[in-house]
């Protein structure tokens, strides 16, 4: 494969070349890349922001994120945010850090993922910034998204009573991570092993390329549905249930038996012996949306494919629980994936 300088580039050209077949996509991206700042139209709405930082070596390791994925996750995390507070997202701006270790190419590679989720997922990259990094390979990318003021959503909200919902399955994203760090240290060991990956292709697709959650929110939208709360699974769902319950004021009851989680998840935590439920628990990277509605909207939701219903919020005095197969209470811990242990539930 051709391997073109960064220093060849120069720090405009290279930008020109990333972006100079842009083509904005929203009557609210006003002016994108060129200017000393970007100008978005709100349209009478509010405009929700956010952000987020990918550094190599901590939130990914280039021997098995490919540059392509590795594009798409960092706008996908962040558009997960905004469906997250029920916003749309519009506009993106991205910053990038990348050591001459890089090639134009590669580059190229990352901006291939970056604006293969922006077509995805409507979204206008209106600018951003681009360094030379000494370390790791760095990507930052903002968001905005639009809303109106009455459908936002916030963890806050939730009132006693309400059902407990999420999106999707859980803990898969964790069991590919897991898959993938194995097959990491197999290949480090021995490079002519290749990753076995056979009959995985779901986990490791939700490790690598997460999709955020933009058809719930639509379908939310199609019911009449304003959550009383919501939040994306970026933590873990126990990680998620305590935001929720802590901004509410509230505590929770959450059932195992309802806990959605896919037969290659159940299949491969079993192969590393850990606990499945502790995966959707404690894993995290799911980018799936926990959210709570009231009783009388059950309804409109019980038979949509894509959402579980899996408790409720109860008193704060209650406190969270989580009710095993054999119905017992246990004390739901928000461990964070870190600290991820297969004796815990
Ligand atoms: P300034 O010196 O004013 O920050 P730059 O030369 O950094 O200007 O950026 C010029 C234009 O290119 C701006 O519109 C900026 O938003 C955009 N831009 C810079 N880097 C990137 C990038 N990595 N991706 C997308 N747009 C970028
Ligand atoms: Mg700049």
């Amino acid at each position: 494969m051709e391997r073109t300088e960064l220093s060849e580039f120069g720090e405009f050209k290279l930008i020109k070349h990333l972006t100079q077949n842009i083509k904005l996509k929203h009557k609210s991206s006003l002016l994108g890349i060129g200017d000393d700042a970007a100008l978005i139209d709100t349209d009478g709405k509010k405009v929700l922001l956010t952000t987020d930082m990918l550094l190599e070596g901590v939130h990914f390791h280039l021997s098995y994120m490919p540059l392509k994925h590795l594009g798409y996750k960092a706008v996908a995390v962040n558009l997960s945010d905004l469906y997250a507070m029920n916003a749309i997202p519009k506009q993106i701006t991205v910053s990038i850090g990348v050591s001459n270790r890089f090639s134009v190419e590669a580059v190229e590679e990352i901006y291939e993922g970056i604006l293969l989720c922006c077509d995805n997922y409507q979204v206008d990259l209106v600018g951003g910034d681009t360094v030379s990094s000494q370390s790791g390979l760095v990507i930052s990318v903002t968001a905005v998204g639009l809303a109106d003021e009455k459908e936002i959503t916030y963890r806050k909200g939730a009132s006693e009573g309400d059902l407990i919902c999420v999106s999707g399955d859980l803990g898969a994203s964790f069991m590919g991570l897991q898959l993938l760090e194995r097959e990491r240290s197999v290949f480090e060991e021995n490079p002519k092993i290749q990753p076995d990956l056979a009959g995985k292709e779901y986990i490791v697709e939700r490790q690598l390329k997460p999709e955020p959650r933009a058809d719930i929110i639509r379908l939310l939208k199609e019911q009449g549905i304003v959550p009383s709360s919501m939040i994306d699974v970026s933590d873990g769902l126990a990680s998620e249930l305590f935001h929720l319950a802590a901004a509410s004021g509230l505590g929770c009851k959450i059932y195992e038996v309802k806990i959605p989680i896919d037969p290659q998840t159940d299949l491969t935590a079993d192969e590393f012996k850990l606990s499945p439920v502790s995966a959707a628990l404690n894993g995290g990277e799911d980018y799936e949306l926990l959210f709570s509605i009231k009783q009388s909207d059950y309804e409109k939701i019980k038979d949509q494919k894509g959402i579980s219903v899996i408790g409720h919020t109860t008193q704060e005095s209650e406190g969270l629980h989580l009710v095993t197969r054999v119905g017992e209470q246990i004390p739901l811990k928000a461990q964070g994936w870190n600290a991820f242990s297969e004796k815990e539930v």
